[in-house]
């Protein structure tokens, strides 16, 4: 059709076409036939009210006037009119600043009462209330913003809450960065829901719900700083499609060290749960408790990891099982003890018994013998005399003997029990291995590295000091439990020790680094020992389920001068066994 510009030719046009058309000649009607013939833009066709509007805000240099107007805009385009309304009155207050346009307080409040009565599913009263709670804590002292965040409130409860996305209550909840205009027609600009929203929710979720809880882990706590500020950056929706995978990876990686963290205290319980089942089995007081206490108490001291926690289990489970080996003997030196005394009890009251009857006899005797008024009778009690005296010393002397022979055996077993105690005292600084994995604990490695040490002095010679560490272990243990880990511990230390020679010591250095130190040995000797474990792991593989399982590790090995300090040589140790992992693993790198 020809596009007319005469305004009188479009207006006689117009009822041509209505009459014509057999459409009831109503204003709506007749405007949008009007523009439809004058061809008007979609500019054009708004309400010369709303278009200044548009044109006032269009100029204004408000921060928000922007994303106003295209919410507007985006209504009026779609015919929403009551949020277009809502969406008019927060324009024009966002335009004169004022809230003369406010909703009036007591429609509001009854509103407000109406839709907290009515159900919604996807705000039940909880949910209401706590939004409430959020708009009265942030915005209770300033009543325009009040107005407009609970009018927020009452539109979103009143959505069906289909809308998967953040709805306006959500967004009118939160503090500055949430927009309290959002509604849901908004959200299609952005696969169904305002990305802008979803920014803002992004950047409060980082900074406000996340980065405060991780005061633990400061690495953490800055990167989610810096996530938020990357968030804030995002400009556009091709922005934040660019921007989402980020996002992903960066949820990925909290996810990774939630399990750790879980991990973590998984372990701690486990911990704790030994130390205080071994509290109650307790029978030789505070010694054990405070030497067991101290070593948990250091560990506590320490960042918490997982390293730190596997070492304190084990450590703890090695003098639990000596401590119950020698707490058995102590038992049972104690029963003796008490057998004897029982014992020495019996005999004593046996003697004072048979003393009486001694007593009594004797002044029987001497009864007798007063009225004994012939010799034949005194002879009588006499020899009666005798035989009662006789056995009675027998009596005595073999009560005698047993209650030497009872007192040796409680001085016997008394000096066992106090030998015993003063083994249990000292015992956490006695254990020297370590009891999964049979190698030397830590504790074992310092005397071992000493001897090796005096040793290569003596001899003027050096001593190759290697470090092994699991590789992937980790997985192994997520995949298979912890209990399969313990047991690939076991196979990796049978192995070496199968390998190694016998002047070789295998120590347990950390979780699953280990420590090899072989005396008389240069590097490339060295090296071979260790290439060589690595290759007999390919054919001993540890088996789980009947499934076999390769392990691999990768080692560093460097030469330790006897002079220098073991801190420093295993620490050179690390550092080749740490290129060996970065060199692709299941290799030995030189120090
Ligand atoms: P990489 O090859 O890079 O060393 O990988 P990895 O998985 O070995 O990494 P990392 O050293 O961080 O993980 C070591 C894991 O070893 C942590 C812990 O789950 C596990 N672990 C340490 N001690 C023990 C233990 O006594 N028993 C079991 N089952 N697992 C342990
Ligand atoms: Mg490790
Ligand atoms: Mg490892």
């Amino acid at each position: 059709m020809e596009k007319l510009t005469n305004p009188t030719d479009i207006a006689r046009e117009t009822l041509k076409q209505l009459a014509l058309r057999r459409i009831v000649p109503s204003p709506d009607h007749y405007q949008s036939i009007y523009h439809e013939i004058a061809q008007s833009s979609e500019e054009e066709r708004i309400h010369p009210g709303l278009r200044e509007l548009i044109q006032a805000l269009d100029g204004s240099e408000h921060p928000d006037a922007k994303r106003q107007l295209e919410q507007l805009k985006r209504l009026i385009k779609r015919e929403e009119w009551q949020p277009l309304l809502d969406q008019i009155i927060r324009c024009y207050n966002l335009q004169h600043g004022s809230a003369d346009l406010a909703r009036n307080w007591a429609d509001l409040i009854k509103d407000l009462i109406l839709q907290w009565d009515l159900r919604n599913p996807a705000y039940p009263p909880s949910r209401k209330r706590e939004a409430l709670d959020k708009v009265l804590i942030n915005f209770g002292s300033d009543s325009n913003e009040l107005n407009q965040k609970l009018s927020g409130l009452i539109t979103a409860w009143g959505e069906t809450g289909i809308d998967s996305g953040l709805s306006s209550a959500e967004a009118s909840e939160g503090n500055a960065p949430a927009n309290p205009s959002t509604t849901p027609a908004e959200g299609a600009a952005y696969g169904g829901i305002n990305w802008q929203d979803w920014r803002d929710a992004t950047v409060t979720a980082l900074e406000l719900g996340l980065q405060a809880r991780l005061s633990h882990n400061p690495d953490l706590q800055q990167e989610t700083q810096a996530m938020a500020g990357e968030a804030r950056a995002v400009s556009n929706a091709a922005e934040m499609d660019k921007w989402l995978p980020r996002l992903r990876k960066f949820w990925l990686k909290l996810e990774l060290q939630n399990d750790q963290e879980d991990r973590l205290c998984d372990g701690l319980m486990r911990l704790l749960r030994l130390l205080t089942d071994n509290m109650a089995e307790i029978v030789v007081d505070d010694e054990w408790v405070r030497g067991q206490i101290a070593v948990v108490q250091t560990i506590m001291a320490q960042p918490l990891d997982m390293r730190v926690l596997y070492d304190a289990e084990a450590g703890l489970k090695e003098v639990l099982y000596k401590q119950s080996q020698v707490k058995h003997s102590l038992v049972e030196a104690q029963s003796v003890l008490k057998d004897m005394l029982a014992t020495f009890i019996d005999r004593l009251s046996f003697m004072s018994e048979s003393t009486d009857t001694y007593h009594e006899k004797i002044s029987g005797y001497a009864e007798k013998i007063t009225v004994a008024n012939d010799l034949t009778s005194i002879r009588h009690v006499m020899e009666d005399l005798l035989q009662d005296t006789r056995s009675m010393q027998l009596d005595v002397m073999r009560s005698r003997d047993e209650l030497r022979e009872a007192r040796k055996q409680a001085d016997l077993a008394h000096s066992r029990v106090v030998e015993l105690e003063k083994e249990l005292t000292a015992l956490s600084d006695k254990v020297r291995e370590d009891q999964l994995t049979g190698a030397l604990n830590r504790r074992g490695l310092e005397d071992a590295y000493q001897i090796e040490t005096s040793r290569a002095l003596r001899s003027h010679t050096q001593f190759a000091v290697a470090l092994l560490d699991i590789d992937n272990f980790k997985k192994l243990n997520d995949g298979m439990g912890h209990a399969a880990g313990d047991a690939a511990l076991k196979h990796l230390v049978t192995v070496v020790k199968d390998l190694l020679r016998p002047t070789d010591t295998v120590a347990r250095y950390g979780g699953e680094e280990f420590v090899v130190l072989m005396p008389d040995t240069n590097l490339a000797a060295g090296t071979m020992i260790m290439q060589r474990v690595q290759r007999e792991l390919t054919k001993r593989f540890f088996m789980h389920d009947n499934e076999k399982v390769l392990i691999t590790f990768s080692a560093g090995i460097t030469l330790a001068e006897p002079t220098e300090a073991r801190d420093a040589v295993l620490k050179r140790a690390d550092e080749a066994m740490y290129r060996a992992k970065k060199n692709g693993k299941n290799r030995v790198e030189q120090g």
